[in-house]
């Protein structure tokens, strides 16, 4: 039996270690949150179909319950090449030996803070998406933190993404039709309410997410405005006042607001200790992970029996992610049945 150790446990490594699993492979899947299922447990209705996340993320994770080695908790201390494969250490002397490693640790979601100028962490009624995400979960209603039921909400595309000034050039592509999805929503929960799209452009490459954007228009009357934001100020009564300027147009206009929710995007993993630099992969030019080769090598690193899949080389779908699962397990699979040699499991280190 062959080894693999996949480090993160999101969308992306839970449907691999299923499938190699199933492959009949030794498999650990070491993750650092205290619970599997990544960025899943945030998202409360998915995009296109709308349909809620939670079971999906109780399939990825029943699929992995029997015979795949789960770690969570686990903070990386090191990792080393051998002949053999890799030797990963793990807090409390743990180490894990694997013939294969497949990284599947997905990406950052962008600080809003970082735009100042947006009032993100500055005045109470900006939100981000992220927050929204929770809200919906939650099932509270949606209020301003003056308490009141907001009559005007306005969406801001491409906070954090598609902005040199930031350091993120990058298109995160999946926030536009989030931020339909979730205007749909909020004027679901608010049949009253007004609600604002801005947006630079509108990115519906998926399939069935032009149809949720007709009927965001439509049926929903969400008024999509092409601008691109200035600056959020907070009124004394607590509303916001937003100026932007309209790009159809090409005039200055300033609304206010009761609640202002930044679509905050994508970025790859910069923070210390992240395992592209531990392992001193390359970057590509936005920072996301570069794989050998986009066409044909899209799940190789450059090192030896080291591969990637999902958010960690780049923005993707749920949907992509799981085809990227798939095509990295059978990808390895090939490799291993071509190796002869065999390591163990996992073993536990002495303390010194
Ligand atoms: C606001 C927002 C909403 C979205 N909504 C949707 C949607 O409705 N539909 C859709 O198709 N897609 C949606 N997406 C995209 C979706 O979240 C991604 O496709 C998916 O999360 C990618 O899965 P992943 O496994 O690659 O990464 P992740 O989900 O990020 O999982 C990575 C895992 O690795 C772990 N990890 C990270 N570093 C380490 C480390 N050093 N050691 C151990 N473990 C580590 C993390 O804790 C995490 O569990 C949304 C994205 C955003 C930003
Ligand atoms: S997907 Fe849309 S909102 Fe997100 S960065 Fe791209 S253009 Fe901007």
């Amino acid at each position: 039996m062959k080894s693999v150790a996949i480090i993160g446990g999101g969308v992306a490594g839970l449907e691999a270690a299923a499938k190699l699993y199933k492959m009949g492979h030794a498999v650990t899947v070491i993750e650092k949150n205290d619970q599997l299922g990544g960025r899943l447990n945030q998202w409360h209705a998915l995009f296109p179909t709308r349909k809620p996340s939670g079971p999906l993320l109780m399939q990825l994770k029943e699929q992995v319950c029997e015979g795949v080695n789960i770690v969570v908790n686990a903070h990386i201390t090191g990792i080393e090449k051998n002949d053999d494969g890799f030797a990963i250490k793990i807090s409390n002397n743990r180490l894990i030996t694997a013939n294969v490693l497949l990284l599947t640790t997905g990406f950052d979601i962008f600080e809003a803070e970082r735009k100042e100028e947006y009032g993100y962490g500055i005045y109470e009624n900006v939100i981000t998406s992220v927050d929204l995400e929770q809200l919906f979960k939650s099932g509270n209603p949606i209020l301003t933190a003056q308490g009141k039921t907001p009559e005007r909400v306005g969406f801001i595309q491409c906070v954090g993404s598609r902005d040199e000034k930031v350091g993120n050039p990058h298109c995160s592509k999946v926030c536009c039709i989030t931020a339909v999805k979730q205007a749909i929503e909020v004027r679901e929960m608010l049949p009253s309410a007004e609600v604002f799209l801005y947006y630079m452009d509108l990115r519906m490459f998926g399939r069935h997410f032009e149809e949720l954007y007709k009927e965001a228009q439509f049926k929903h009357r969400i008024q999509f405005i092409r601008a691109r934001l200035s600056e959020a100020f907070e009124n004394p009564d607590g509303t916001l006042q937003i100026r932007i300027e309209d790009t159809l147009l090409a005039k200055p206009l300033k609304m206010n607001l009761d609640l202002l929710v930044l679509m905050v995007g994508i970025q790859p993993q910069k923070k210390d200790g992240n395992l592209v630099d531990m392992l001193g992969l390359e970057r590509d030019s936005d920072g996301f992970l570069k794989p050998e080769d986009q066409y044909t090598a899209p799940f190789k690193t450059g090192m030896r029996g080291l591969y990637c899949a999902g958010g960690i080389t780049g923005p993707k779908t749920i949907e992509e992610t799981l085809i990227e699962a798939r095509a990295v397990a059978a990808e390895i699979n090939g490799f291993l049945s071509r190796r002869k040699s065999f390591i163990g499991h996992e073993q536990f280190v002495m303390e010194l």
